[in-house]
Order: structure tokens, then sequence, then C-alpha cells
């Protein structure tokens, strides 16, 4: 539902007041520092439990082309688009059991996505596979994983229940050697490092976490034998004990349904409320999908892209929460008054007229409208867009939530996008159920943990079994997160090649770290919809290799050059977020309130589809600038 701002009912002054003060309550000195690293004496909370067999093995000790290391999307993209290519020398090391990477791991009741499975699912062309619904969930997105994986015969190149501990590069063989923690010696002439951007689980630095004596678990580690049920649901060994989930992220949304339907009692203890809007879910009408034109999916996913970046990109084939804000922008621009609208309409209509892109008036359009109406006016409007869609989300909290305390307590007083927008249609309602305690610490989170339950506001809640939904790492360093470090030229690591900000060419090479490729949003293309953005870097890597084959080179390496001008570009390109992220309240997507300073750790400025452009451009120019190779290993 489109928010209504031509007849708002709000005081922007008032709100911009409110939304500044749930922010400095939230404010905190020690930012990142407030969360545990998962190991020592934590790292129980990490440890595998979908594993259904440990495999006890030797130790490796052998010789691959290409060493994957990662197993989620990113590594299976990356080894299909290489198949694809004619590699088949190659590795990919995975720590978890099986495909799947993020999905691997998080399998708690209710692990959906809420990006249209349509445009998330990669590779739907090649593999045929239907997804049963406009959004999917985690077990039919571990089952494509396995699709993917029989299709492109990745279980005859995988080390599973593998993790990386160390990769170095050797000048004087020109090969990196991979360390693992199963006492494994892998060579390879290239490596991709695919580690995930949620990979480590990360838990509140809280007094007396670990004097708690009861049951507890991550939700990325979810303790089915204890809970009973599935990812669907059913936690029949629940119905006898009182529990305690800490968190209402995006995780805690999908989960906190399925934990009241099934707990004799459940205390959610909420520092923030998430945002919580309609997510209307449908079965896939099979007639329509197969009627599908070759091509689809490709337009499918540059069609939401451009939706996000601000493109007027005509019509919206996604049709969902994530578009709908744009869409709305574009209205608000309608109610200016007879000149901005016609001049808006125009921008609006343009797209849907085959002739107005024939002619290339489009941007031509596009940037009279902007001077016209003004880039201030724009970022005024943007936001009463953004206030109107905020007070319609917590409208709807008050409608679905009987008891009006709880209710205001749900309530997201800050801008959509300071914290991942959730869609959930039983969410708030679980609310309502007598069973369910909402714990609202005011932002502050709870005192403290002790041997029976939790403590906050001068209360004890006794409780059998604590989950944490906590989140993941996002603003530590690279190697902490990807949990190996990477050792290049002279020994250089590159926790300290980057310890000033990111250096990268097209966020892949970095020079000092030969044959070497980084997925991920670091100075490249980011989107909601990460697995686009991970096959777009899959084909460029696929790209790059092929060249060199045919070249007959075995050494690619970013030039001094190539790096500083990407660099630059990044800079130069980087959107001025700085004020937007400082009044946002608290969170990953702000550095825990210390937004980064350092513009070169922004991902691309001009948006994951220009990103991708540029990449496809480059490709299609075939001279590899920036980028220096060698036929000589030893130099
Ligand atoms: P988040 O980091 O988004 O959420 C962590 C939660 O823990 C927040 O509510 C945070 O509160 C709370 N918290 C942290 N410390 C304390 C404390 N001391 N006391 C009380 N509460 C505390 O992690 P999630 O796992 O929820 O989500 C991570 C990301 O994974 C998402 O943003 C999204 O990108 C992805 N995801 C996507 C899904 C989808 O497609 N629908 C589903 C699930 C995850 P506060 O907000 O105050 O910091």
């Amino acid at each position: 539902m489109a928010a209504n701002i031509e007849n708002f009912d709000f005081d922007p002054e008032k709100l911009r007041q409110k939304y500044r003060e749930e922010r400095d309550k939230r404010l905190r000195s020690d930012g990142n520092d407030q969360y545990k690293e998962v190991k020592g004496d934590f790292s129980y909370f990490v440890e595998d439990p979908y594993v259904e067999e440990k495999t006890e093995r030797e130790s490796l000790k052998l010789h691959t082309e290409i060493a994957i290391i990662g197993g989620g999307f990113g590594g299976m993209l990356a080894a299909a688009r290489i198949r694809e290519a004619g590699f088949d020398d190659f590795k990919i090391i995975e720590k978890g059991g099986d495909f799947g990477g993020t999905w691997y791991w998080n399998r708690y009741p209710g692990a959906s996505c809420d990006i249209e499975s349509y445009i998330y699912f990669p590779l739907l062309e090649e593999t045929g596979f239907v997804p049963k619904r406009k959004y999917t969930n985690a077990p039919e997105t571990l089952e494509y994983c396995g699709v993917i994986a029989e299709k492109f015969k990745l279980y005859e190149n995988s080390i599973l229940q593998t993790e990386v501990t160390e990769t170095k590069w050797s000048d004087d063989s020109g090969l990196w050697t991979i360390k693992t923690n199963k006492g494994d010696e892998i060579t390879a002439n290239f490596v991709v490092h695919s580690n995930g951007p949620l990979n480590r689980p990360k838990l509140p630095a809280i007094d007396g976490i670990n004097d708690y004596k009861g049951h507890t678990f991550h939700t990325s580690r979810w303790d089915y034998e204890y809970t009973g049920g599935s990812s669907h649901g059913d936690l029949k060994n629940l119905s006898d004990k009182r529990v305690a989930i800490i968190g209402t992220g995006a995780t805690a949304v999908q989960c906190i349904p399925h934990l009241g339907a099934s707990a004799k009692e459940l205390f959610v203890f909420q520092r923030t409320p998430s945002s919580i809007d309609v997510r209307a879910n449908k079965e896939t009408d099979e007639d329509w999908f197969a009627s599908m034109k070759s091509g689809w999916h490709e337009k499918r996913r540059a069609n939401f892209e451009g939706f996000l970046a601000g493109e007027f990109s005509g019509e919206d084939l996604v049709n969902d929460g994530w578009t709908e804000i744009f869409r709305t922008i574009l209205s608000a621009f309608r109610a200016s008054g007879p000149s901005k609208l016609r001049m808006a309409s125009w921008v609006l209509l343009a797209p849907f007229n085959k002739d107005f892109y024939k002619k290339g008036l489009k941007p031509y359009m596009a940037d009279k409208f902007m001077n016209f109406v003004g880039k201030e006016n724009i970022s005024n409007k943007v936001e009463m867009v953004d206030f109107a869609k905020m007070e319609q989300i917590r409208a709807r909290a008050e409608e679905i939530v009987k008891d009006s305390n709880v209710a205001e307590s749900l309530k997201p007083y800050y801008r959509q996008f300071c914290k991942r927008p959730c869609f959930h249609d039983e969410y708030l309602d679980t609310y309502n159920r007598e069973n369910v305690t909402l714990v609202d610490t005011q932002g502050k989170g709870l005192d403290k943990i002790t041997e029976k339950g939790i403590f906050f506001d001068g209360k004890e809640y006794e409780v059998d079994c604590i989950i944490f939904a906590t989140g993941f790492e996002v603003g530590t360093d690279y190697t902490r997160r990807s949990g190996y470090e990477i050792y290049g030229r002279k020994g250089l690591s590159i926790m300290d090649k980057w310890k000033d900000g990111l250096s990268t060419m097209h966020g892949m090479h970095s020079r000092g770290f030969p044959n070497s490729f980084f997925f991920g949003p670091q100075q490249a293309g980011f989107t909601a919809n990460y697995t686009h953005s991970l096959d777009e870097q899959s084909i460029h890597l696929a790209y790059i290799l092929k060249s060199m084959r045919e070249k007959n080179m075995s050494l690619v390496e970013a030039s001094k050059e190539g790096e500083e001008n990407w660099v630059k570009t990044i800079i130069d390109n980087s959107r001025d977020m700085l004020s937007f992220q400082e009044s946002c309240t608290p969170g990953y997507y702000n550095n825990e309130g210390k937004p980064m300073q350092a513009p070169q750790n922004n991902p691309y400025g001009g948006g994951a589809l220009n990103f991708f452009k540029l990449m496809k451009k480059w490709r299609e120019k075939g001279d590899l600038k920036g980028l220096e190779l060698s036929s000589n290993n030893y130099n």
C-alpha cells in the first residue's frame, strides 16, 4: 500500500524532534565494542548443529587451479560461472556441512527471504526451477542451493566441513597456500574470497552472559533438538518452557511468531523496534512463470535495481515494499502543483513511451526535471515521503496490537532506511497473545544476565532458554569477519593493507595480493538483492580468468594506477550519507551510531545497476585496463 503523502497529518518538526530523542537514547560510546567476538568461552555458540555426520579425515595436501573460499551463493555462483567458462580444476572450501552459506546457517523457524524469489534466486533460467511463492523460505532456498550444486556438479569440487584459517602468497612459487582447521595445505594459482558479509554471529557483551545455567543459542545455530519442530515452526518441545529472545531485528521478526505460538511463555527483550510492513506473499502462478520469454530474469533484476537506484524505470515488475518507496517519491511530485506535475508526469510517463527512449530524451528530461524542482526541494520531499511511510508503519502497529502501550513500544521512530525494513503479516499480532510479553528496554538493552535468566529494571525474568537474535558482525575489520588472515606479497596482511581504508580495483582486486579475487559489497555494487551482485561478480571473475587463459597469462594484479583511480572513483562518487547516517538510530547500517568516516569504505555511489553497467563496459572493451597481467609467476 502506498503511503499517502498528499493529505498527510503530521508535524514534520515534531517528528524530527522525536527521531532525535529516540536516537539519543540509544547512542553509546562503545559502538561496535558493545559486542563480543564469538570465540574462546563462547565458541559453542558457533558450532554446527546441522551436520549429520562430522567428517574425520586425513589432512589434504593438494593443488588446484582455483580455490573458492565459501560455499554460499557467492562461492556457488563463482563456481558455476567459471565452470560455464571452461574451468574444471577448482575447489570450493566451505566450513558448513553443505552448500548454502547464510541459508545453511540460518534455519531458524520462519526463516525466509523478503526479496522476491524470482529475482533473489540466481540462475533461474539456467536451472528451470520454479519457486513456489513470491517470497521463498529457508527450506526452499536450501533446496535450490542443492539444485545449483547438482546442475553445475559442484559436489565433485567441494571440500566441506572445513574452515580456512590462513591464505598466504609466495612470490617464489607464484602460488597461494591455504591452511585449514583440518591441517590441510592446499596450493592454488587463484583464490576467490567469498566469505559473506553477515558471516560471524555476534553476542552483546552483557554482564553475566556466561553465568546463565539454562539453555542458550544464537538464531544462526538454531537448536531444534531442544525446541523441536523445523524451519516451518511447530516447536513442540517449548510447550512447557519459558523462553526469552534478545533482539528484534529482521531475524527475530521472523522467528518470534513461531516462538509465540509454541512456547509456554515468551519474553521479547527489545532495544529498538523494527519497521514492519505488509508482506502479502502469494503462490506462484505457474502459467505466468512459464510464459516468461528468454532473458526475463535479467530484465526483472535490472528493473528492481532501477527502482532502488531512484531511476524512472517505467513499469514496476516486482512491485513490492522495496520498490514502493521510490514510486511514492515520484508521486510526491505529482502533488506539487500543475507546472511541476506536468514536468513530473513527463518524466513519469516517459518510460512508458517507447519513442521517448528511442529519441534518447530520458536523461535530458531527468536533468531538466531535477534542475526545475531543485535539489533541496527534492531532499525535503523525500523526507516528507519517508515521514508519511513511517507514519503508516506506526499506524499499522496501532491497528493490529490491542494493548495501546505495547503498540506504542512497537512503533519505530527513525527514517525508513536507518534500519533494514521488515515485512511480516503475523509478527505484530503475536503481541496479542496472552503468553507473549514485550519487555521494552527503552533503547537501553538488558541490565544483566543471571544464573536463572534476565535482569532488567529491577526485575528478574527466570527463563529456561535464552535465544540471541543479536545479528552478525558488520563493522569489524575484514580479517575478523572472514575468520582468516590473507598474506600477500612480502607478507603484507590484508588487515594492514586496509587499516586506513579500503583500497581495491573494482572491489575485486587489491595490489600486493596477486591472483586474489574479493567478493562482496566493498568498493563494488551494493544492493538489497545481494545474490544479483554476487552473480555479476562471478561473471566478471569468469571473464578475467578466461581472458588470461586466452592470452596465456598466469598472473593478474591491480596496477598501482588502476587501484588509485578506482579508489578515487569511489571517493568522487560516494554519496554524502554522513549526515543521514548520523541522524539515524544506531545499528549496523551506520556502524552502531559511528558512521564510517573514510569515504573509500563505501560501495560504488552510482548505485548497483550503474556499477554492473560499468563493469560490463569494461569487459566489452577487452583491454583489462587497470590490471597488470604477466605470464611469469616469479616477479
Ligand atoms: P540485526 O543486527 O539486524 O539485529 C540485532 C538485534 O539485536 C537488534 O534488534 C538489536 O537492537 C538487538 N540487540 C543487540 N544488542 C542488544 C542488547 N544488548 N539488548 C537488547 N537487544 C540487543 O540482526 P538480524 O539477525 O536480525 O539481521 C541481520 C541481517 O540479516 C538483516 O539486516 C538482513 O540483512 C539479513 N536478514 C534478512 C532477512 C530477510 O530477508 N527477511 C531475514 C533475516 C535477516 P538495536 O536495534 O537496538 O541495535
